[in-house]
């Protein structure tokens, strides 16, 4: 097409290219979601039908964009990870953050009727996005290790929490003054002694958040599968397991390449 006279301020636009051979993190987190799990009856502290919609729609974005090579979630917020070497949109970092944000946004309200059947939704939900660059394998492994942390020290602050307003009638205020200053070991016994619940026995998903990974499978079932049994499938694969120790990465190295 002919250029058109108009066509310099193109070179307004801002170079955003994603340093090469870093890891680029998009984290998204939903915007005033206090309020909007409030409207939608979320269960507190942990609503299931929620982390799994919101495990659907990191699944449905890494399917979109391939060279994501893990995905780490708790509360509303998700954390994806492309590999250190992709080309996707040139690396441009507005480009990946609002493909990624909106394409997560637009799964939330496509798949809300199937994970809330009964719970009409009420009003658009938000999320905010940022891009993240880590260069080094110790690095992005500290983020991971940061997010999953950060779930545990919420998860357990939110179990008590609950336990002493649902359990003990206390207000809001009471139970925020009630464990005020308490260290972790107190917040435990407080469970066990008070609520007889061993803070160890929750169920995983709520202590470690969820972690997405491709991983090959070979189904023998699947007679397909068995014809193309040199190049098997690659799926996403949801673990709810610890991202901090070296188990998790030995065990998925390609994340790393
Ligand atoms: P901001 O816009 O700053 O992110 P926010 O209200 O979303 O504000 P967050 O720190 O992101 O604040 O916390 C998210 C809140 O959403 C949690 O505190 C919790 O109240 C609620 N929430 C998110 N997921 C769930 C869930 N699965 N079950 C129950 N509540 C949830
Ligand atoms: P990219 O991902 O690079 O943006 P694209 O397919 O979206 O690829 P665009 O240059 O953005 O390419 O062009 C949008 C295309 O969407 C148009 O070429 C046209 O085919 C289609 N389109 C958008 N709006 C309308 C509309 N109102 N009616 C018919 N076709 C439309
Ligand atoms: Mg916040
Ligand atoms: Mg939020
Ligand atoms: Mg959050
Ligand atoms: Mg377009």
């Amino acid at each position: 097409m002919a250029k058109s006279k108009y066509e310099y301020v193109k070179k307004f636009e801002q170079n955003d290219q994603c340093l090469m051979n870093c890891w680029i993190v998009i984290r998204i987190d939903g915007r005033n979601f206090h309020r909007f799990s409030d409207g939608h009856g979320f269960e507190k502290p942990n609503d299931q039908r929620a982390l799994q919609l919101m495990n659907k729609c990191a699944e449905t974005v890494m399917k979109e964009f391939t060279d994501i090579v893990i995905a780490y979630g708790q509360s509303d917020e998700y954390s994806l990870v492309f590999k250190r070497s992709t080309t996707q949109f040139s690396r441009r970092a507005s480009k990946l953050v609002t493909n990624v944000v909106t394409l997560f946004s637009s799964s939330y309200v496509f798949y809300w009727n199937q994970f809330f059947p009964t719970q009409e939704l009420l009003y658009p939900p938000m999320f905010d996005g940022r891009v993240v660059l880590y260069p080094s394998e110790k690095n992005l492994r500290d983020y991971m290790s940061w997010r999953q942390a950060d779930c545990h020290i919420n998860n357990l602050y939110n179990t008590c929490f609950w336990c002493l307003v649902k359990q003990s009638g206390l207000t809001a205020e009471e139970a925020e003054e009630r464990l005020n200053g308490t260290v972790s070991s107190d917040k435990n016994e407080l469970l066990f002694s008070v609520f007889n619940m061993n803070y160890n026995n929750l169920p995983q998903i709520y202590r470690k958040g969820s972690v997405l990974v491709w991983e090959r499978v070979c189904d023998i079932n699947d007679k397909v599968q068995e014809e193309n049994a040199r190049k098997p499938k690659r799926q996403i694969v949801v673990h709810h397991t610890d991202i901090v120790g070296d188990t998790f990465w030995s065990e998925h190295p390609e994340i790393l390449d």
